[in-house]
């Protein structure tokens, strides 16, 4: 099932993969953690640094099974949140860019914050604290 995932989502990662070798040549670098390729420095860490379209300055950003982050502690930090962004790509597949921004118009439209109150960065949220409050770990 995770080779299907992969799959489902290579179209996205596999357009993302130069991300690797752009932070690596300008003093970034990249690794596997737990079936991502994690991004991080360089090129890359500044640019989400200083902001990206959309979404603004991010610690970190998910791109189907490879996240990019502005260093290795970001990456670390925001694991919990971003792995809840890769599960939703494992179900949306290569649509979920455009389900995600479809879902941040639509909060937009009713008022709310295209981030803040897209549906798929509270999940996230949800998760990372429910991690961090030890909340998974209590059954
Ligand atoms: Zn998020």
């Amino acid at each position: 099932m995770q080779l299907l995932a992969y799959l489902w989502v290579g179209p996205v990662t596999l357009c993302c993969l130069p991300l690797a070798l752009l932070a690596k040549w300008t003093g970034g670098g990249y690794a596997i953690h737990s079936g991502v390729l994690e991004v991080w420095g360089g090129w890359i860490g500044r640019r989400l640094h200083s902001g990206i379209p959309v979404l603004g300055a991010v610690n970190a950003v998910t791109l189907g099974h490879l996240v990019a982050g502005v260093s290795p502690a970001h990456l670390d930090s925001s694991r919990t949140h971003e792995r809840a962004h890769v599960e939703q790509f494992e179900h949306w597949g290569a649509l979920f860019p455009l389900v995600y921004l479809l879902a941040g118009l639509w909060a937009h439209w009713r008022g709310g914050n295209f981030y803040w109150d897209n549906p798929y960065e509270i999940e996230a949220r949800v998760k990372a604290a429910a991690v961090k409050t030890g909340d998974l770990c209590r059954h």
